[in-house]
């Protein structure tokens, strides 16, 4: 029989391996349980021995030592790495997102670089502050969203009252995938709707090692009550007649999102949660580049920056470039470009990110990252190349709601001042803004929140030995890019600014939000509404 060109399945080695990827971060307010699921994820993967070598706050405290000093006293995480894991045949790319709640920008940059997001709630609370702004972001973004309610083992809502919350709270119809039998201290297993046997678990307690799991019939099981079995089918019922049941096509096109239940302390429900994004997940696809041409996983290697990350360790003093491969097969000393100045850029220091040590890479395939050490010259947004030039759309900013006025200590260093802080905006960690005179009483520092404005004195002092001091904050508190023919107009408004970026692009600062409603009520052609 003839075969059919135009439908056959396409086979490549790099098409193979772009559909065994799940490239992906984990997104939640802080203390919902974000190390605790990623330990038990890699324990699962059996990348390493025991939970709590990569994460955990124990460890943790312990392996931040070499990260940024704010990190240190703070105890938070203000980085973002990619942890790689190989899960059955599935390599699973797991970016981490920093927790804090200030630094939205640089996790919405991290979250360009992923297929999905796998939001993770706390039972006892519900959607949170940052749990609403990541899912946002990922409306903005377009990423399906499965969603993980932890901490199950504990005293919290009631599952459907969770349902409704997240149903509330981000326009997608949450569906189950498993639902509880029991909750907090008789949290027994995990049913999957419509099944007459569930995944029963046995406690864990240090979260050590992998929960014992076994299929077992929940009508049939002694050793439960049946008042719990009873109520977990009747819930599981309730939660499928109101909301259905998981499509992957709603799901892939942000309409549902996948719920699934964790103690991930214990290690409870981990296993079915990876055997979900294995079966269900997205796996790269073909990206689009700034023509809107769609290209082809097939193609030469192509990637582009999400994630530049200085000061990583002050012993090598090194800057890494964190690069997700958009298509292609990507291998140490090949010939590669930087898209956006023409350059050659070295593939020689490349490696894996695999916690925070680093492998060196051998080859890297579609919805992988590669760390590029050293590599000056790259910032995010940034697309490095091999073969004929391709540019892929840079990078989504922020518009800043936090400004201050930097002023450097030590007029003898004002070469250090100026290039620091040049570095630093061409990183994203802050925007620098400037008047129409080019500030000379000291450049805005713009930021999303007030923690990014103290990573920056921080890294300007140890970075580049500049010492600097920021006035209290400015009077405003919104902002929004502005077009060049509205400058003059914004100008003359009472309650607005407009100040400039270091591409010449102009930005409006308005005192409040509600200033900046009615001046865009007012001129929407300057201010068009956006997605
Ligand atoms: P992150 O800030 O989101 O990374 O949260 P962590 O993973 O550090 O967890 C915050 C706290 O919640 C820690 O004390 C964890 O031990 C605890 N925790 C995380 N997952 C669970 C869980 O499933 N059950 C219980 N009881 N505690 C959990």
């Amino acid at each position: 029989m003839a075969t059919d060109l135009t439908t056959a399945p396409q086979s490549s080695p790099v098409l193979d391996e772009a559909v065994r990827r799940r490239t992906f971060a984990v997104i939640s307010h802080p203390d919902a349980g974000k190390s605790t699921l990623t330990e038990a994820m890699a324990l699962h993967a059996h990348v390493m021995e025991e939970a709590g070598v990569t994460h955990g706050k124990a460890s943790r405290a312990a392996s931040i030592s070499d990260w940024g000093e704010v990190e240190k006293e703070r105890g938070i995480s203000v980085t973002s790495t990619a942890l790689r894991f190989d899960y059955r045949d599935v390599v699973l790319n797991l970016v981490d997102t920093p927790g804090h709640s200030d630094f939205s920008e640089d996790t919405f940059r991290v979250l360009t670089a992923v297929d999905f997001a796998v939001m993770l709630i706390d039972a006892a609370k519900g959607m949170e502050a940052q749990t609403r702004k990541l899912f946002d972001a990922c409306r903005r973004l377009g990423l399906p969203v499965v969603t993980v309610i932890n901490k199950w083992d504990r005293p919290g809502l009631e599952a459907l009252e969770l349902f409704d919350e997240i149903q509330a709270a981000t326009g997608r119809t949450p569906v189950a995938v498993n639902w509880p039998v029991g909750y907090a201290g008789r949290f027994t297993g995990l049913l999957e709707p419509g099944a007459a046997t569930y995944v029963r678990h046995e406690v864990v307690d240090s979260g050590a090692r992998v929960a014992r799991e076994e299929a077992v019939d929940g009508a049939a099981d002694r050793g439960l009550d049946p008042g719990i079995w009873l109520e977990a089918v009747e819930g599981a019922g309730v939660a499928a007649a109101l909301n259905g049941t998981f499509e992957a096509e709603q799901f892939l096109a942000g309409e549902q999102t996948p719920v699934l239940f964790t103690a991930a302390a214990g290690n409870v429900g981990v296993r079915l949660l990876l055997d979900f994004l294995t079966q269900h997940a997205p796996a790269p696809e073909q990206r689009r580049d700034v023509s809107g041409a769609s290209r082809p996983l097939g193609s030469d290697f192509s990637g582009y920056v999400f994630k530049v990350q200085a000061g990583m360790n002050p012993a090598h003093r090194d800057q890494i470039a964190f690069v997700r491969v958009n298509s292609g097969v990507f291998a140490r000393g090949m010939e590669l470009h930087h898209a956006q100045s023409g350059r050659p850029v070295s593939s020689k220091y490349a490696h894996h990110m695999v916690g925070r040590g680093r492998h060196t890479a051998t080859a890297s395939w579609p919805g992988d990252v590669v760390g590029f050490v050293n590599a000056s010259g790259l910032h995010v947004g940034d697309t490095i190349h091999a073969g004929p030039s391709v540019t892929f759309p840079g990078m989504p900013r922020f518009d800043p709601e936090r400004f201050r006025v930097a002023h450097n200590l030590d007029a003898a260093h004002h070469k250090r001042f100026a290039k620091g802080l040049s570095q630093l905006e061409e990183e994203g960690a802050i925007q620098v803004l400037r008047d129409a005179n080019g500030s000379p009483g000291g450049p805005v520092l713009a930021a999303v929140g007030e923690l990014q404005f103290d990573v920056v004195v921080d890294r300007m002092r140890r970075e580049f030995g500049a010492e600097i001091t920021l006035d209290a904050p400015l009077g405003y508190d919104r902002s929004l890019p502005l077009p060049a023919s509205g400058v003059a107009q914004m100008a003359s408004l009472p309650g607005v600014e407009v100040l400039y970026r270091p591409d010449g692009e102009a930005v409006a600062l308005f005192h409040d939000r509600w200033r900046q409603a009615r001046v865009q009520e007012r001129f929407p052609d300057l201010f068009p509404p956006r997605t």
